[in-house]
């Protein structure tokens, strides 16, 4: 019970505050009462004096004997505790009681009485401060008169003065002892009452435990009265204000961490001491964190950690490119962060993952002096053509004309060249519109034989045609045909004269065996065995030149080209095209080959499904 501070507090209170009024009761009752206990004594002893003059008077006449009359006063005197004493006016005296045997307290008394002349008179009866030999007495004097009324003298009834105080000191004996006994009463009582009045107080702290410990719904109880109650409710507005403030320091917490957990680049916060205070998921995933409990666990290369120290050090922002062991460019932005006073409080840093774009810039670049490259050919060819002709130093008509032809064989390739980058330009930018439709690829391949046969007869290369009847795919018209100019075009460039070219298209269940071939390339990487299942597949299969396996995967690069020497004419951009037509349509494009041997092309189509595409049927 005594656990509460309030209530200790209330009982040493009140242990005090009674020790200090029985201190003052005992000091005034000792003070005020001195006096009116000598009055008393004083107006007890008068009496006595009265009466022990009566009787000296009888005796003076004879009427007692001595023996009765030293008896009878002796007896009175005792009866008050006191001494008595006969003095006669002449300041003789008669021996009554037993310490007046002492002739020093007697020479006082005559001595204390002769300087008070007024007992005799009659103007005084008591006195309160009788002094003999440095002893206080209190004393009461009555007159002894003789028959004729004449004074004889005086009968003095004398108390030692600190005899009648030793009763104060019992009443304060016993005062005490009485507040001893009642005060654990008093302690119990008030411990009682205090606990009473403390009630509300446990209610208070037990709601004031609460918010400490984060519970913002606890409520103090508003009812109370007086003021606890103003205390309860001063608790709740509290509670309510740092509710509220809690919640949207809460909310402003979690935007930014969504904020943070949502950006695709790395971030991570330190504080002066290097500790992590903030990172996001995608740094993880950048550096194939898992479990992060320190900083090198986040970002395994102590270089990175060394920019943030320099940081820190000089306060000033520090960028940097990081290229990873596994060939990864990483730009890193490195700021000091500052608290409410402007002090260094910590360190930022910003990873952004920047192999694509440099990848992409690299390729720029590369496509730049690719085209540079591409356009100076031609027109380099053509101006050495042209000089000649211009200067009129060509004089024969026939070698006039073989230039002319040159001219043309190069302004041509120019423009195929034009033709094929804008191709590319508008797959690329989704500028080309593809419209799937149920085609019949079939009747497609029938076409195709016609204008195949007379381009390949020219360079006396065989055609066939092996194509399974009503083939009809979901594809785009056009750009269908495009990708098969292109194979066809090169079955052809690439095939020696008395070559052969087979042109052939089926209905494939099951096709995950052939990408899994030696000598293969795939031109979309999404195509693995799960792909690799009911689709149509036209191959075109040449018995030509063959591209060698080294050459084989970048094949679908843009201006590409296997030898210069053998391409001639060639832009290397035509494979690039098919790809990325058959990539927009989610289809593939399959090269086998082996060099000197020939090259088979293979493209996948997605078979017309009547369930899956009856809004096709009319
Ligand atoms: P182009 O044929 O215009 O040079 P392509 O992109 O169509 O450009 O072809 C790129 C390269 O692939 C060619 O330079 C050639 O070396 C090689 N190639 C393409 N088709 C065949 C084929 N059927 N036989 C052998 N090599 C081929």
């Amino acid at each position: 019970m005594l656990k509460s501070v309030l209530l200790r507090k209330a009982l040493i209170i009140f242990v005090i505050t009674t020790a200090i009024a029985l201190a003052v009761l005992i000091t005034s009752y000792t003070l005020l009462s001195k006096d009116k206990h000598i009055t008393q004594k004083i107006n007890e002893l008068m009496p006595v004096a009265n009466a022990a003059a009566l009787l000296t008077t009888e005796k003076i006449a004879n009427s007692l004997d001595y023996e009765t009359y030293a008896y009878l006063c002796a007896e009175m005197a005792d009866s008050v505790n006191s001494y008595i004493v006969f003095v006669e006016t002449d300041y003789a005296f008669q021996y009554l009681s037993e310490p007046v045997n002492d002739p020093e307290f007697m020479r006082g008394l005559i001595r204390f009485i002769a300087e008070n002349n007024e007992f005799f008179t009659g103007e005084r009866y008591y006195s309160k401060h009788l002094e003999i030999n440095n002893e206080i007495y209190v004393c009461a004097a009555s007159h002894v008169y003789n028959e004729s009324g004449t004074i004889l003298g005086n009968i003095f009834i004398i108390t030692e003065r600190a005899k009648i105080l030793s009763s104060i000191s019992l009443s304060n004996y016993t005062i005490i002892l009485s507040a001893l006994i009642a005060l654990p009463f008093a302690a119990v009582l008030t411990i009682a009452g205090a606990t009473h009045a403390l009630k509300p107080t446990k209610h208070l702290v037990l709601v004031a435990k609460e918010v400490s410990e984060g519970n913002y719904d606890a409520k103090a109880n508003e009812k109370i009265k007086g003021e606890f109650g103003t205390i309860a409710r001063a608790i709740n507005t509290m509670t309510d204000r740092v509710s509220n403030m809690m919640r949207e320091l809460r909310l402003e917490k979690r935007q930014l961490n969504q904020i943070i957990a949502g950006l695709s680049d790395g971030i991570v916060a330190i504080n002066t001491q290097g500790k992590i205070m903030h990172y996001n998921p995608a740094l993880m995933n950048m550096f194939g964190a898992v479990g992060v409990s320190t900083k090198e666990e986040l970002v395994p290369h102590p270089e990175i950690w060394e920019l943030f120290d320099a940081v820190l050090d000089t306060d000033e922002v520090r960028m940097t490119t990081y290229h990873t062991e596994d060939g990864r460019a990483i730009w890193i932005t490195v700021s000091t962060i500052y608290d409410d006073e402007n002090n260094c409080a910590g360190a930022v840093g910003l990873f952004k993952d920047a192999t694509e774009m440099e990848r992409l810039e690299n390729m720029r670049r590369e496509y730049i002096a690719n085209i540079s490259h591409e356009f100076r050919t031609p027109l380099t060819a053509l101006r050495g053509l042209l000089e000649p002709l211009a200067d009129d130093m060509i004089p024969d008509e026939e070698t006039k004309h073989r230039y002319y032809n040159v001219m043309i064989e190069e302004v041509t390739r120019l423009s195929r060249l034009i033709s094929d980058m804008l191709t590319i330009s508008k797959l690329q930018s989704n500028a080309l519109a593809f419209e799937i439709e149920p085609v019949n690829v079939s009747e497609k391949l029938k076409q195709l034989e016609v204008s195949l046969s007379t381009t390949a007869a020219k360079k006396n290369i065989e055609v066939e045609f092996d194509v399974q009847d009503n083939l009809i795919a979901m594809t785009d018209h056009d750009r269908l045909s495009q990708v098969l100019i292109i194979l066809t075009d090169n079955a052809v460039k690439y095939s020696k004269s008395g070559g052969k070219v087979t042109v052939s298209a089926k209905y494939v269940k099951d096709f995950s065996h052939l990408i899994t071939q030696p000598n293969v390339a795939v031109s979309n990487p999404s195509y693995n065995a799960n792909k690799c299942k009911n689709k149509i597949i036209i191959s075109v299969s040449d018995k030509g030149v063959g591209i060698p396996a080294m050459d084989l995967p970048r094949i679908f690069e843009r201006f590409y080209t296997v030898s210069k020497s053998r391409t001639k004419g060639s832009t290397g951009l035509g494979l690039s095209i098919a790809q990325q037509i058959l990539d927009a349509m989610d289809e593939t494009l399959i090269v086998k080959s082996v060099e000197d041997k020939g090259s088979t092309f293979m493209i996948t189509l997605t078979p017309f499904d009547p369930e899956r595409d009856k809004k096709y049927l009319n």
